[in-house]
């Protein structure tokens, strides 16, 4: 038999097409002499809240800034306060958790949905103390989280929703009467992604914006002059100037990624292999991950490793079950029985996903899984 590679995930389809585009960006970065905070980061800024539909962008050095520095500001601004609760999905990367403890909250897990892996919208009234303040929602996978619903329990509670879309570049968000703010990372390997760290924080408040914008740069507007006990993270020239050249084909390689999950979802055949399905609008969903899910999983990974398939396991400990939040910490934040997260931890795989796979590797990842 052939044994193929099949990557989890390879850049090379951007080095291949765009290559040349970001040397001569970079080498344009180079020239300017300006590194930080400069036009290009003001370019990418409103190119990049534009495309998301949102009046003001704000850079930051990394996704897991982006999410604090929208909450810190949400303090600063009166909008909540320190020990206030916000909902979290348990099954979330850990940024998502670290971040409201990182800004003096307390995260309130909440188990997902078996099928979208999304906040289960039943399961919110349960979760609310007399202290709970915010939900902070996640698109887990590159889904959009079930917004509409969300946004009417909010209104109904008087919660403020913030959005992790650190998986979601692209997926259509109707902004109108939703979130406060939404969080970005541009991690190398997220649907869209610099070449080091980058995030930002999108959002129509215009205070918001600005004290966001403040906390970033050492609490302070004009220099030496220090309002707020602020940070130091901020997005580069060198990124921005690469994100300016990717954002313009973002919609094409979400486009892809959902023409190969179209071809997962219809053609994997396994009854031991779960996969989610498409939403009723496609466009909702930007596949940033294709999870399958088997009560075998383990075995499952070491079989499609021996055909040279490549898969990742997102995630394998939920933030609960985590040694940071375990013994002592386990006071840092409040959560039930957590059924569903634990199964997704223990039975989720990620299967190869992204623009560069091609017709014949996707066949081979479906056929693979299929004789599972
Ligand atoms: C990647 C990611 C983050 C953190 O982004 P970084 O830029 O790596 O700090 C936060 N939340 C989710 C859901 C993510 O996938």
């Amino acid at each position: 038999m052939i044994t193929k590679k099949v990557p989890f995930y390879s850049l090379d389809y951007v080095t291949e097409s765009l290559g040349r585009d970001l040397l001569s960006a970079f080498g344009g970065v180079l020239d300017s002499n300006w590194f930080i905070r400069g036009p290009r980061c003001e370019r990418f800024e409103g190119a990049f809240a534009e495309y998301c539909g949102a009046k003001h962008g704000i850079g930051t050095g990394n996704g897991l800034d982006a999410l604090t520095l929208m909450l810190r500001a949400s303090i600063e601004l009166g909008y909540l306060k320190r020990g206030d609760e916000v909902i979290v999905p348990a099954n979330t990367f850990i940024a998502t958790v670290l971040a409201v403890c990182a800004a003096g909250l307390v995260p309130v897990l909440v188990d997902p949905d078996r099928e979208t892996c999304n906040l289960d919208v039943s399961l919110l009234e349960g979760a609310c103390s007399e202290r709970t303040r915010a939900i902070l929602m996640v698109h887990l996978y590159g889904r959009l989280a079930d917004m509409p619903a969300i946004c009417e329990f909010a209104k109904a509670k008087g919660l403020l929703v913030f959005e992790d879309a650190a998986q979601a570049h692209g997926a259509k968000i109707d902004r109108n009467g939703g979130s406060v703010a939404a969080a970005y990372s541009f991690y190398p390997t997220k649907n869209l992604g610099a070449l080091g760290d980058g995030g930002m924080v999108v959002t129509d408040d215009a205070e918001l914006a600005r004290m966001v914008r403040m906390l970033g740069n050492y609490g302070s507007e004009r220099k030496y002059v220090n309002k707020y006990v602020g940070v130091n993270s901020r997005l580069d020239e060198v990124q921005a100037a690469i994100l300016l050249e990717k954002l313009p084909h973002l919609d094409g390689w979400n486009a892809r990624r959902r023409e190969i999950a179209a071809r997962y979802c219809s053609e994997i055949k396994n009854p031991l292999v779960r996969v989610t399905p498409v939403p009723a609008n496609p466009l909702s969903h930007v596949w940033h991950v294709f999870p399958v899910f088997c009560e075998r999983r383990d075995e499952l990974q070491t079989f499609l490793a021996s055909r040279g398939i490549e898969t990742l396991v997102h995630y394998p400990i939920p933030p609960h079950l985590q040694d940071a939040f375990t013994g002592a910490s386990a006071s840092l934040l409040r959560h039930g029985a957590l059924p569903v997260a634990e199964e997704l931890a223990r039975t989720e795989l990620s299967i190869p996903m992204g623009p560069g796979l091609g017709n014949d590797q996707i066949s081979y990842v479906i056929d693979a899984l299929n004789e599972f």
